[in-house]
Order: structure tokens, then sequence, then C-alpha cells
């Protein structure tokens, strides 16, 4: 079986990124840039003055207090039309051009009026202070981003005050969502006594979207390989990622792989030695990958966060495809009796300066509402039998933001 490093190296080489086309600045937001960003002017395009005050001549002040002679003001959007001589000054407000002439503003508190035509600047200023000069931020022409980043909020901004209202990203990739099981039934469904309400389909499809994927539900596949086969030829149809649920263990009803098989799917693994997850497939069919993740809630919610994220941002070209790992001190002991590499559901939270995890009170794979209490998987690597309290070790933070009663402060991460 494949470690879980050696897997997700065959997923990052096996997800080629896909085409790319234009979106309108309004919906880029989650995509990934296909294309590398340069500014298309200086910014700030002009001397800006950082401050409401006066814009004047530094070495005119260098003896302060001083009274100059009021020549102006200048507003933000407007320009000067006059040049600042040697013991002038202008008003001017924050964000508006420097005039002419003009090397420092000084701060309005740090002025008085005199009278009509004078102010007295009381203190003395530097050259260029409150002052933001022109392409002090970027020169025209300089790359500000790079293809492969995820456009987010501050990337939003770049691209609006660089030019661009359009902009071009990776498509979406198509995901289609799968889930088996006799005993599953839709989550708007009254479920009998012995059977489960669809929870994976759901939750897949939710990552998926979170991840940038198109997503198509392909229903609920009953535990019979003729139905199985049926429900798979569905779901390759137009996806470019075909994401199942369930029938991959080795039992009498795991169906999945069997027909991915008659299916002509290629496989690149059927196993990962991790836990939870152990049974996960990953192969090719045509141009489509198919993830196969274990019905478990927490196995197919853990795998899919670190492979299928990784496969779907990998189409999208994105050059990070991995969550954030940091180093956690563990407040209690975490057993690991595996033998494989255990990631186990914890809140991490930063405490006295440090970044501490706790685990999270869980039954085990089924327990969909522990994990939905966790912020982070620790990770204990497969000969890591037990990490004492107090001891460090590797936290997958899963970008989700939990109060101290693990309520979530933000659902979009
Ligand atoms: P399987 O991998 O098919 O053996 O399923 C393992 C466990 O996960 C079983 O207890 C299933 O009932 C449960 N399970 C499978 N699919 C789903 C699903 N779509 N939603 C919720 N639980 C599921
Ligand atoms: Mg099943």
């Amino acid at each position: 079986m494949l470690s879980v490093d050696e897997a997700l190296e065959v997923v990052r080489r096996e997800a080629k990124p896909l085409a790319s086309e234009e979106v309108a600045l309004a919906d880029a937001l989650g995509r990934v840039l296909a294309q590398d960003v340069a500014a298309d002017r200086d910014l700030p395009a002009f001397d800006r003055s950082a401050m409401d005050g006066y814009a004047l001549r530094a070495a005119d002040v260098a003896d302060a207090p001083r009274a100059l002679e009021l020549v102006g003001e200048v507003r933000a959007g407007q320009a000067a039309s006059f040049e600042l001589g040697p013991g002038q000054a202008a008003k001017i407000l924050t964000g508006a051009p420097l005039p002419s002439g003009a090397t420092a503003v000084q701060q309005v508190e740090k002025t008085r009026p005199l009278d009509e035509f004078r102010v007295t600047i009381l203190a003395r200023v530097d050259e260029r202070q409150n002052v933001a000069p022109r392409g002090s931020e970027v020169r025209k022409g300089e790359r500000v981003l790079e293809r492969g980043r995820l456009v987010d909020a501050s990337a939003i901004a770049v691209l609006a005050a660089t030019g661009h209202a359009s902009v071009t990203v990776a498509r979406r990739p198509r995901a289609a969502v799968l889930v088996t099981g006799d005993e599953i039934v839709d989550f708007a469904a009254a479920p009998g006594p012995s059977q489960v309400r669809n929870s994976n389909g759901p939750a897949i499809a939710a990552l998926a979207r979170l991840a940038g994927a198109s997503v198509r539900v392909v229903g609920i596949a009953p535990d019979r390989p003729d139905a199985t086969l049926d429900a798979l030829r569905d779901g390759f149809e137009g996806a470019d990622v075909l994401l199942v649920s369930g029938g991959v263990s080795a039992g009498d009803y795991d169906l999945v792989e069997p027909a991915l098989a008659e299916l002509g799917t290629t496989f690149f693994f059927t196993g990962v030695a991790m836990k939870p997850g152990a049974p996960l497939v990953f192969g090719r069919r045509g141009d489509a990958l198919v993830f196969g993740l274990p019905g478990n809630p927490v196995s197919a919610q853990v795998t899919f966060e670190l492979f299928a994220r990784a496969a779907l941002l990998r189409l999208q070209g994105a050059r990070v495809a991995s969550r954030p790992r940091v180093s956690v001190e563990l407040a209690s002991t975490f057993r690991n009796r595996s033998g494989r590499a255990c990631h186990v559901p914890a809140r991490v939270r930063l405490e006295d300066g440090r970044l501490v995890a706790r685990a999270v009170r869980s039954m085990g794979s089924g327990d969909l509402v522990a994990h939905a209490r966790a912020n982070a998987l620790v990770v204990l690597e497969a000969a890591r039998s037990e990490a004492a309290a107090g001891e460090s070790a590797v936290a997958l933070l899963l970008g989700r933001f939990l109060d101290d009663d693990g309520a979530p402060e933000e659902a979009r991460a």
C-alpha cells in the first residue's frame, strides 16, 4: 500500500491542468489564475498624500513653527492647477495628488490656521513625509499576481486596481458525485429504522464546490453489480472527476472497484496506508479521473481533503494544493495503534503563544458530528504509536474557524 505522501505524489502527477477561460472580475472569486497579472500603471499612480493637512516644501519648515502662504486646495481626484513656490503651502486631503513643487505633507493636527491667507506649520517634516510616492508600491508592468494563485478577496482588489475587468482562470473541473449503499436513503426522505441518510453525497459535493468544481449529483446506487455499473457509467458522462462514496472495502457488497475495472478504469492505487480511509481507490477512465472514497463519513471527508481536493486544485493549475501544515503541541496523549499514518480530528488554537491541539471526542470514522467539531487533523506517522501530552506533532489545518464551543465562525474556508 502506498504511503500518504506517495499517493499524493501520484494524484499530483495524474491531475493535469485543464483548459482556461476568461471571466469577469466579479466571477473570479474562488477560481485559479491561468495567467500572470501585471500592473497597467504605477501604484500609486501619482505622488499621493497619506494625510489631511498641508502640502509644502519640507525645507521651508526646517525651523518650524513657521507661517506659510496659502495658495490653494487639492482634493482627492483633483490635480492642482498651481505650482507651489518657496514659502507656500496648499491645503491637501488624503488621497489627493501632491501639487508640483511640494515635497511633503504636514498633517492638519500639527498646523494652525493663521488667517484666510496663511497657515502656521507647528512642526518640521522630512522630505516625502506623509507622501506615498508614485510607483512606490508597484511599477507599471511589474507582476503583481502569479499564475496558479487562488483568487481570494485580496487578489480581487489587486486585479481591480491594476485594470483587469476580466481575467483568465482555469475552467471549473466538472465533478460528478455518486454514493453507493443499499442502506443509504436520500437525506430528504424519512429513513427506516436500519437505513442511513445520505450525508456523504452532500458533504462531498460541498467539498468539491469549495475546491472550485462544478458539481453534478448522480444519486444513490444500490449494492447490485448491474446498478453499480449503470450508475458509474452515468457518473463518468461529461465528468472530469467522478467522486464515488462507499463500496470500496473488501466486503461482499463492495462492488465499486470491480465495476470500475469492468468499465476499463486504470487504477493508480487501490489503498493508502492511512487511518481513517485505507480503502481509497484512484484511477482514470478516458479523460476522467475517479476516486472511490470510503463510505464512512469521516473517512470520506478526510480522504477527500487529502487527495480529491488536491486533484481538483491541480486540475485548475493551483500551485498550492494542500492544506497548511503547522507544528502543534499536544494537550493530551494521542495514540495510534493502526500501524498506518493516523489523522486524528482535533481542535487547534493559540494558547499562551503556542498552537495547542486537543483531540475531539470521537467514536471513530463514522462520527461525523465529532468531525464537524474539529478544525484540524493531527497526523501521527505509522511508526508513532503514541504521542504524549506536551510532545509536538504536525497538524493539517482544515480552514475552518470554530469558537470555543465548536461552532463555526466562518463556513467558507
Ligand atoms: P462502505 O464503505 O460502503 O462499507 O460504508 C461504510 C459505512 O459508511 C457504512 O456504515 C455506511 O452506512 C456508511 N455510509 C456509506 N455511504 C454513506 C453515505 N452516503 N452517507 C452516510 N453514510 C454512509
Ligand atoms: Mg456500502
